[in-house]
């Protein structure tokens, strides 16, 4: 308790903050490393000898409601080393911070990864937009396809593939995620068949594929990797067997709805709209019985159509029992909610 905020603590690692200043919607904070010495890419020596500075701008995290630019004095450095090729060299910071020619921070980075493969292309530019740190489209695939590559080389044995939305309901690519290592490893432009299954063929180390259960990856597999195991991942289990449970319910709805009792109505436990359909159904009933008494005592059509007022066709209907109706009550709620 009662520790104060501080300037610093905006920073990311290895940098001090000199300055803020609040525009508007905008924070642009000024910020320089923390080190006094840069090490050269070529030859690996430290130097401290300064050639010159510049400023870089890249974006980070919201601020408070407002977007974040950093300014970033960077600095040119001398290698003095005798047999290196390299004479000048430029500032590196640690790549999970700031890459050498990156435009947002390293955690900037990191949601949107996370917001371009959970939403898609489109989807998650818009909604990055709203949450102040702009990326567009292109960024976000961009993105998530350069985080996918960096597998770090490990075989791989266990993969899931499904489709991915560039833009959903519009544009649909495929994905691949590394199952053991829980990261996706690639996305594919498209879902063509002969797509994922030339991707998949160059990794013979695959030995099983998680997939829904649309025949199109499940083809591209067996192609590809005849000894692959094709298996239903957890979340297409659960959702099979829960659609097969509600089939199974729908289809007994009205022998279940007839051991709890729910065939007998009470009006008052109607909600308004279904109130409303009661008093017609009411109504007709009363129509239709009054139709069959006249008929009963002997009235033509004709007649029954002059003293009720309704028409030749109802008339006919009621007496070729065809406006038979019943009152429905409203289908069970989590059979309407089920899923798609
Ligand atoms: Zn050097």
């Amino acid at each position: 308790m009662g520790q104060q905020f501080q300037r610093a603590s905006l920073a990311p690692d290895g940098f001090a903050v000199d300055g803020v200043t609040v525009e508007g919607a905008r924070v642009q904070i000024r910020l320089r490393s923390l080190q006094s010495f840069g090490h050269c890419p070529d030859c690996g020596r430290r130097s401290r000898r300064i050639q010159s500075r510049y400023l870089r701008r890249p974006a980070d995290l919201p601020l408070g409601g407002r977007q974040v630019e950093l300014i970033v004095i960077a600095r040119r450095f001398w290698c003095d080393a005798v047999l290196c090729g390299r004479r000048i060299f430029c500032e590196r910071f640690e790549i999970g911070v700031l890459s050498p020619y990156g435009r947002r921070t390293g955690r900037l980075e990191t949601i949107v990864h996370h917001l371009g493969l959970a939403l898609g292309g489109r989807p998650a530019a818009a909604f990055a937009l709203r949450l102040m740190m702009p990326v567009s489209n292109d960024t976000l695939l961009r993105v998530v396809r350069r985080r996918s590559i960096q597998t770090g080389g490990a075989e791989l044995t266990v993969i899931g593939i499904d489709d991915f939305a560039f833009r959903r309901g519009q544009t649909y690519g495929t994905i691949v995620c590394d199952l053991e290592r829980r990261r996706p490893v690639t996305l594919l432009p498209d879902r063509a068949l002969d797509t994922s299954r030339a991707w998949l063929a160059e990794r013979p180390s695959i030995v099983t594929v998680a997939r829904d259960r649309g025949g199109g990856y499940g083809e591209a597999i067996a192609k590809a990797l005849p000894h692959a195991e094709q298996v239903a991942d957890r979340w297409r289990l659960l959702e099979n067997s829960s659609r097969a449970f509600l089939d199974a319910v729908g289809k007994s709805m009205r022998q279940i709805r007839r051991v709890i009792g729910s065939s007998v109505i009470d009006p008052k436990l109607l909600t308004c709209a279904e109130r409303l359909q009661y008093e017609g159904y009411l109504r007709r009933q009363e129509t239709n019985e009054a139709i069959l008494k006249m008929s009963k005592q002997g009235a033509a059509i004709r007649q029954i159509v002059r003293e009720t007022g309704h028409s030749r066709k109802l008339v006919r209907d009621v007496l070729r029992d065809r406006r038979t109706d019943v009152f429905r009550t409203r289908p069970v709620r989590w059979i309407a909610g089920r899923p798609g």
